[in-house]
């Protein structure tokens, strides 16, 4: 079994989801006492967000530059970042390691495809869902075409995310908010399916919710984890 590396704490509730997805994975694999070799490096989200929302992503690149070279010291042999919006660094973070980084549009885009997915809606944070870095690779990669919700929907998915999701709140007026934009988007653009483009909204969004096929990031990073980590 591979190690794992985990880049990891952006915020720390979906982490702690990450960490108990992989390991459940591994047990159903492998049975027994089985469970996830993993190095995980949790960094201050705090910080991180500071610089996110001033638009100094060099400065977030240098501190997951220092925590992915962390992580390769201590022998993972693999990294997942877990977070989709700090896959906008990936290109800096892979200068400073040798390890591969599972990219986790990589692990969305491949269920997509398998689905037969052509249009998807793409909620996340406002970087995600508006910057190029995640919506052209899974549209230039894979083929599938990428709507995002309007101005107004967008806000409001984004304050989600800051103000709720990453405090660990669930708040039953913002998943009406979030069914409701999704609905929209299945309704309007004929979209096949939606990617949870957020590692922490699987905690407020299940299937079941909505009628639409959902992505879930988080999930689909591990399962794909999981495949690389037991590949001999
Ligand atoms: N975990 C979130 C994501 O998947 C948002 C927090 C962050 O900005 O990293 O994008």
């Amino acid at each position: 079994m591979k190690k794992i590396g985990m880049l990891g704490g952006m915020s720390w509730e979906s982490s702690a989801t990450y960490y108990r997805l992989l390991n459940e994975e591994i047990k159903k694999r492998l049975g027994g006492l089985h469970s996830a070799k993993i190095i995980l490096s949790s960094v201050d989200f705090e910080e991180i967000e500071k610089f996110q929302h001033s638009a100094l992503w060099d400065e977030t690149a240098a501190i997951l530059s220092k925590e992915a070279k962390a992580i390769e010291d201590a022998k993972a042999d693999f990294l997942i970042i877990c977070t989709n919006t700090m896959h906008k660094v990936v290109p800096k973070i892979e200068k400073n390691i040798s390890i591969p980084i599972l990219h986790i549009a990589d692990s969305t885009g491949k269920a997509l495809v398998r689905d037969k997915i052509k249009k998807v809606a793409l909620l996340g944070t406002k970087f995600t869902m508006t910057e190029e870095f995640y919506k052209n690779r899974i549209q230039e990669k894979f083929g599938i075409e990428v709507v995002i919700p309007n101005e107004k929907e967008q806000n409001i998915i984004h304050d989600v995310i800051y103000k709720e999701l990453c405090f660990g709140k669930c708040k039953r007026s913002s998943r009406d908010e979030y069914i409701k934009i999704i609905k929209r988007l299945e309704e309007e653009h004929n979209c096949e399916g939606v990617i949870l483009g957020c590692t922490e909204i699987s905690m407020l969004i299940k299937q079941g919710y909505v009628d639409i096929p959902i992505y879930d990031t988080t999930l689909l990073h591990v399962l794909d984890a999981i495949d690389f980590a037991l590949e001999l």
